[in-house]
């Protein structure tokens, strides 16, 4: 699959609409998901253009995969879920229920959170 450069997310990181930043570094992007499934839920995205996990995994320089992973890190513990703890998610493709197709994480906490998969 081709990216698309007019996915919602590549329009959020060009600053064309507006989104609840929450962190920014290098490598990272991350802001509040307009429809929250927990007390936090924070989308991270990488700074490049990538459908999918396995586009970035395969694609992504090697500076850009561990500045995006160690940028999550220092969001989880900014937004003060090292302690308490957390999940990160994320959806590839159709099974996975991917809407959006711009590689991004899904940091959920803030309550116990349960069950990994609902049926
Ligand atoms: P996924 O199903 O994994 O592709 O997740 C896409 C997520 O993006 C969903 O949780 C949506 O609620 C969220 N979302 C869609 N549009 C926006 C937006 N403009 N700002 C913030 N979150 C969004």
């Amino acid at each position: 699959m081709a990216y698309d450069r007019n996915n919602i997310f590549a329009k959020i990181l060009r600053g064309e609409i507006p989104c609840k930043k929450v962190y920014e570094d290098e490598f990272t992007f991350a802001f509040h998901d307009i429809n929250p499934q927990a007390p936090t839920h924070v989308l991270a995205v990488p700074k490049g253009e990538y459908v999918s996990w396995v586009d970035f995994s395969a694609s992504a320089p090697p500076e850009l995969i561990v500045g995006f992973v160690r940028g999550v890190g220092k969001l989880a513990k900014q937004l003060g879920l090292e302690d308490a703890g957390f999940r990160i998610l994320t959806n590839h493709g159709a099974d996975g229920e991917q809407t959006v197709p711009h590689i991004h994480l899904h940091l959920f906490g803030g309550k116990r959170l349960g069950a990994m998969l609902v049926k």
